[in-house]
């Protein structure tokens, strides 16, 4: 995959995709970052990228000139390479589609994303109606810039890229990826200051391991994101034990459910 994202701060960039997991993606070259500085693509000699906002009203807005020549030129380069193709142009913004699991798996199927990080009051609504293609906020809470948002949507795609997390499964029970918040995890020691771990996972059996673990991640949905469950892919057995536990006064500790 390649991803190219523009942005007033470049250097933004320069640690979380340097490091961990995400270095490694980019060694095995299963994803490219292209960094893109919005004011190099200005053709004034103050490299303008914003202005006051018609109408009036305190901040500025970022000018669609420098954004619209920076995608066009990014564009053409990767159809010039690779060939056509949906290509998805994705501004960051708080007035965008609630980022979530399904979205990130979503975006991991292209082969290429465009990314544009607004900044001070936000950008000339030009680029929203006849540029972007797709509209993304990290949470309903307002950020200074769309970097640290275009990271969280870079990192969440990136894990899910065939190849770049060591196994496939891993990604599969992660909280949100079916429907139900992942299950309790330990490693070792087995008793730690009197605390052990429970049982069934010391025992060797698998399937009851299995079964350990998809009960306790529908109880911790159950706990702590309730709706969640309404939409989870669960059979009638899972149903009726949410049925039972949500009218029980207290849900009972894990090694009582069977
Ligand atoms: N005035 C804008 C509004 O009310 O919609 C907010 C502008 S915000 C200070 C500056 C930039 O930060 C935005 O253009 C956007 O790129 C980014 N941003 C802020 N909050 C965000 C969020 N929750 N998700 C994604 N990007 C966000």
């Amino acid at each position: 995959m390649q991803i190219d994202i523009l942005t007033l701060f470049p250097q933004m960039f320069q640690g979380p995709f340097s490091t961990g997991i995400f270095q490694r993606a980019i060694d095995h070259k299963l994803v490219s970052v292209n960094i893109h500085n919005i004011r190099d693509y200005t053709s004034d000699k103050h490299h303008t990228v914003d202005d006051y906002a018609y109408g009036g009203g305190a901040g500025m807005i970022l000018k669609p000139e420098p954004i619209f020549e920076a995608v066009e030129s990014i564009k053409s380069d990767i159809y010039r390479e690779k060939g056509g193709g949906e290509l998805p142009i994705i501004l960051l913004t708080p007035q965008g589609r609630l980022f979530s699991q399904q979205i990130a798996l979503e975006l991991s199927r292209y082969s290429h994303l465009i990314l544009i990080c607004g900044r001070y009051e936000g950008v000339d609504e030009r680029i929203r109606e006849h540029l972007v293609t797709d509209e993304i906020s990290i949470g309903d809470y307002v950020l200074s810039g769309g970097e640290l948002a275009a990271m969280v949507v870079v990192d969440a795609v990136v894990r899910l890229l065939p190849g770049v997390l060591g196994s496939e499964a891993s990604t599969l029970d992660d909280s949100h990826s079916n429907g139900l918040l992942e299950y309790p995890q330990y490693t070792r020691p087995a008793v730690y200051r009197g605390w052990s771990v429970p049982e069934v996972l010391l025992s060797g059996n698998h399937a009851q391991i299995a079964r350990w673990r998809r009960e306790q991640a529908i109880i911790r949905t159950l706990e702590r994101r309730p709706e969640l469950l309404d939409k989870a892919n669960l059979n009638l057995e899972e149903r009726r034990l949410v049925n039972r536990l949500s009218t029980s006064p207290t849900l009972p500790p894990s090694d009582e459910i069977h």
